[in-house]
């Protein structure tokens, strides 16, 4: 999901693309690689890791060029060598890609560019497409091997596919692009037309760079910043023709676009967070699109109806029958995903749910059989002690789900069965897309166990369904309407205590939110099963306490009323986070101020409840003068206990 760039100009092409492809490394990666057009063939270059492995695998085969340079002398004028790469990869034409590993793991097949057969076409694509294994089936039957696991290299087969029907290279991609569902940024060179690339975009982010003699694609902005501020933004399913002295741009059909370019007046810093002040902050906006993301591949349509949920090829059939107990360990927000969880499984497939921090877990003599279904919930997939836990739950013969966000994490090698969200990297050290794409897929999980074992009728279960796809519009509106939230922290982010109050499922939101609050604000915030309030917590309430009630629970809306009535009457200032529909809070009696999320079944509202407590979090932090994205004493990545 991470960066493309291109080049058509008259400057050697190979160190202006990596010194693009580098100012998009904030996006995190784990391979990258170019692709430029040499007189009569087009060269690719790719490595696994670092854009520096990438550039000294070019300086090294330039040394080896001039077969006199020491291996530190290499080291040393790295700079100069980038430059003098124009005698290896010759050419002014390229493209150019940081690769964040959605299909097929980081290796140095898998990197971008992917080619046709014959290597006349390459292309970098940003995005997933989704339906990728049916149209690899399609071009395998027409005997095309493939080289890579990636779901881009179909697109490239394709193109050659309507290449050798159409001959126009422009054609090729539109037609091709007409058989590709999912998401997409790609950049399209092709060796009988070396003076241009041809760009499209759909749901992935991608700019076109004015220069002068020299155009520009790019993912994001910041890439270009250094040689020009004009840009065309791409719209939705444009495409666009990049050549040296002009840009066309058509519409999917084909039809010719005019548009003004945009003038670029953000700094290389804005630049770099798209415009947003903080990367927490983006990527809480970037959540409608993960959702879907992480959602869509998974879904089997019929027609316009979502009638099942598939996980690519595994099969879980023979875990979901033959389970007695599910245990879900993790560590921070993705345990909190897992408390979650319980209430969602229980609820759904009836069957028993322990939940465990995987600190615990690991040492405490857990008990474990290979009837037990082990979930493990880890962004990073390398955080130590959810991989401790899982090598315990497999050593004693129980079967391992991992859901995580990175693939190829040793995470995802090492359990039985991988789901992967599709949140892309998350930058900011406070998870929020990475938490709200887990619930997601702990959701799909549930269901197909819920299906597989006869708990909800079909009819439920497309009903379902249907309830999991409004989610990430739903989150969209909740992120329009924000105003409120941010105005409410604006009147409390010098609170000294936040207490956070729910029942079932908003019991587990109101740990993540408290946790969200702490991580970046420094408030004192603590969370509370609602009903638990007078056995011991009421203690604490006084006028100096904020009290935030999550209530997405209709049956229980009385009762948590009475918890929120109990709290004002001690004096403590109060926030409800309520389903639209309910009438039972009165703003002014019980509630200070009530925020309301889209309609949705009790049971899925886990992921909007959390927006509008993410949100508050955030602004808090600003308010407070500190770097949400960088909270003291915190680390992204936990790989040590
Ligand atoms: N889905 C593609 C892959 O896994 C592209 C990933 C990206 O956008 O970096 O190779």
């Amino acid at each position: 999901m991470c960066g493309i760039v291109g080049y058509v100009g008259c400057k050697q092409a190979t160190p202006v693309l990596i010194n693009t492809l580098k100012k998009l490394e904030y996006r995190g990666y784990d391979s990258a690689g170019i692709a430029v057009m040499n007189d009569d063939e087009i060269l690719v270059r790719k490595a696994k890791g670092a854009l520096r492995v990438l550039t000294e695998d070019i300086t090294k085969e330039v040394v080896r060029l001039n077969d006199k340079m020491t291996g530190e002398e290499c080291d040393a004028r790295e700079a100069e060598l980038i430059a003098a790469t124009d005698k290896f990869v010759k050419g002014t034409i390229g493209i150019g890609h940081t690769r964040w590993a959605t299909h097929g793991e980081p290796s140095d097949i898998n990197a971008h560019p992917h080619t046709n057969v014959s290597g006349t076409i390459a292309i970098v694509h940003n995005g997933i497409i989704e339906n990728y294994a049916k149209l690899k089936e399609q071009l395998q039957a027409q005997g095309i091997v493939f080289k890579s696991q990636t779901d881009t290299e179909v697109i490239a087969h394709l193109v050659n596919f309507f290449y050798e029907q159409t001959n126009d290279i422009f054609e090729a991609v539109k037609l091709a692009l007409k058989k590709l569902e999912g998401s997409y940024a790609l950049g399209v060179i092709c060796k009988d037309y070396p003076d241009r690339i041809i760009a499209a975009r759909k749901d992935s982010p991608l700019i076109v760079g004015l220069g002068k003699n020299e155009n520009f694609i790019a993912s994001d902005v910041p890439a270009v910043l250094e040689y020009t501020r004009e840009v065309y933004y791409l719209d939705q399913k444009e495409l666009a023709v990049v050549y040296s002295d002009h840009v066309d741009l058509f519409t999917e059909d084909g039809e010719k676009i005019i548009k003004e370019p945009s003038h670029i007046e953000w700094d290389m810093a804005a630049a770099k967070k798209g415009g947003y002040a903080h990367f927490m902050l983006k990527e809480i906006y970037e959540q409608p699109k993960a959702l879907k993301d992480t959602l869509h591949p998974h879904l089997v349509f019929n027609g316009d109806k979502a009638v099942d949920i598939k996980f690519d090829e595994m099969d879980f059939s023979s875990i979901f029958e033959n389970v007695d107990r599910i245990i879900i360990t993790a560590c921070g927000t993705a345990y909190h995903a897992g408390v979650a969880a319980r209430y969602i499984f229980e609820q759904l497939t009836r069957v028993p749910v322990v939940v465990d921090v995987a600190s615990e877990f690991r040492y405490k003599n857990p008990i474990i059989s290979n009837k037990d279904v082990v979930i493990i919930i880890s962004q990073s997939g390398e955080t130590a002690d959810t991989l401790a836990a899982l090598r315990l739950a497999k050593e004693a013969g129980a079967k391992v789900i991992a859901i995580t966000n990175v693939v190829g994490s040793t995470v995802s090698r090492e359990a039985d069965r991988v789901i992967y969200t599709l949140a892309g990297p998350e930058i900011a050290v406070a998870s929020t897309k990475a938490y709200t794409t887990q619930l997601m897929c702990l959701y799909l999980l549930a269901l197909k166990m819920a299906a597989a074992r006869n708990t909800v009728s079909q009819k439920d279960f497309e009903y379902y369904l249907e309830q999991l796809e409004l989610i990430p519009d739903q989150v969209e509106q909740i992120l329009k309407d924000q105003s409120n939230t941010q105005k409410f922290a604006s009147e409390n982010f010098n609170k000294n205590k936040v207490f956070y109050i729910g029942r079932l499922i908003d019991s587990a939101s109101s740990l993540e939110s408290a946790l969200k609050l702490k991580e970046v604000s420094y408030m004192h915030s603590e969370a509370f099963a609602a009903g638990e309030l007078k056995h011991g917590p009421i203690a604490l309430i006084d006028k100096e306490t904020l009290v935030v009630a999550l209530a997405t629970q209709k049956a229980l809306y009385e009762k948590i009323n009475s918890n929120v009535q109990e709290v004002k009457t001690r004096g403590a200032s109060t926030l409800v986070i309520c389903q639209g529909d309910e009438q039972v809070f009165v703003k002014g009696e019980s509630a200070d101020t009530i925020i309301k999320i889209p309609q949705i079944e009790d049971i899925f509202a886990a992921i909007t409840a959390i927006i509008p407590a993410q949100l508050f979090a955030y602004y808090c932090s600003v308010l407070r003068g500190i770097d949400p994205d960088k909270p003291k004493n915190l680390a992204k990545s936990v790989t040590v206990e």
